[in-house]
């Protein structure tokens, strides 16, 4: 099959970012969070780029954890959503993946299994704020004891919160829960883990013992106007495409579904070979921003299944057959993201499997 989209992953920019996180963040160890398929760059692929490189991996399910020990990896492995149903404990166990406990319906399957083989390593999660997952901050000693007192546990129990808006620095919400984390686990044992990438660039006081970074790993960004590139890291994905058609179109002639854009003079308008059944947002609005060579020029008209059209005249040397590029290093997919009123992550967790995969 001859596919003309294709993603290519960089892996040294996966490295590159592990490296500046680590330094960001020392002395606090990294936990790279590879859900989602690695936010959409393919989880064995990141896996194996970061191996021995990152501290452990997090992952959403037991099912990325089984992936992962498949493929060979013999490091740490945090569930995020620890086991779903009774029967994922002893799953964990024998996998050896560690399990973040959020919810009493756990403590329960967990006080009712007999320990298989070897402990189960924990972290008990503490809901702080953000009201989706993890125990009341009141109720944090008690489960920690409750866990603690439990055979098949290990006694290293880990304690962890998630922020809800940690990229708006100096914030008095993300203030807030770091303070009720602090509290409810006062005089806890064990490490304890706040950070996801927001935090880690704008909340040092919340480094802990382990951060939990995702985005910028990938050179991903959600903090508002600035890219992954503008802070020192590097995109790990490319999304390219070619050029499949060049069109003169008259003056006051409407571009695609529903003529959303109207040409203002007789015009070149381009046809690249990529549209929402790739994963390339159908919410982009006309004026988002393509490469064509090293040319940006701008989307027009409604994105469609397999196509996008481009305002070409601004690169009048441009040639079917060209390749395009939607995002990567020269094009910063939080530009395209802005555009389409969703953030950098939705997309590159977007592709669908028509898109080629390849390596740099
Ligand atoms: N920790 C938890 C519990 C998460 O759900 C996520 C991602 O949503 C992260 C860490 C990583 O967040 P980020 O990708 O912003 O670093």
């Amino acid at each position: 099959m001859s596919r003309t989209t294709v993603a290519t992953i960089h892996l040294g920019a996966l490295r590159h970012n592990l490296e500046r996180i680590r330094s960001m963040a020392a002395p606090a160890m990294v936990m790279a969070v590879v859900k989602a398929d690695a936010y959409g760059h393919g989880l064995e692929r990141v896996a194996r780029a970061l191996d021995g490189a990152a501290d452990a991996f997090a992952v959403a399910a037991l099912g990325d954890g089984l992936r992962l020990r498949a493929a060979g990896h013999r490091q740490r492995i945090v569930v995020l959503s620890g086991p779903d149903q009774p029967g994922d404990i002893a799953e964990m166990q024998r996998l050896g993946l560690d399990a973040a406990i959020h919810h009493e319906s756990q403590l329960r399957w967990l006080s009712e299994a007999t320990p298989a083989r070897g402990r189960l390593r924990v972290w008990l999660k503490v809901d702080s704020g953000m009201h989706r997952l993890g125990f009341a901050p009141e109720c944090a000693a008690a489960v920690h004891a409750q866990l603690a007192a439990m055979s098949g546990i290990d006694p290293d129990i880990g304690l962890m919160t998630h922020f809800a808006e940690s990229e708006v620095f100096d914030g008095a919400r993300t203030r807030e829960q770091i303070e009720r984390f602090q509290q409810a686990t006062k005089g806890l044992a064990g490490p304890r883990s706040l950070s996801n990438s927001a935090a880690v660039l704008g909340w040092p006081d919340a480094r802990g013992d382990w951060v939990r970074t995702g985005g910028l790993l990938y050179g991903l960004s959600v903090v508002e106007g600035q890219a992954g590139e503008d802070l020192g890291f590097r995109a790990a994905m490319t999304l390219s495409t070619r050029l499949i058609a060049i069109n003169t179109i008259r003056r006051g002639e409407r571009i695609g579904y529903n003529g959303l854009w109207q040409c203002p003079e007789d015009m070149p308008v381009g046809v690249a070979a990529v549209g929402y059944g790739d994963g390339y947002p159908r919410s982009a609005a006309s004026g988002t921003p393509v490469l064509v060579g090293d040319q940006r020029v701008p989307l027009v008209g409604r994105v469609s299944m397999d196509l996008i059209t481009l305002d070409l005249r601004s690169a009048p040397h441009a040639k079917v057959g060209d390749r395009v590029v939607l995002w990567g290093p020269e094009l910063p997919v939080e530009i395209v993201a802005a555009q389409s009123g969703t953030i950098s992550y939705d997309l590159t967790c977007g592709m669908t499997r028509r898109v080629l995969f390849v390596e740099d």
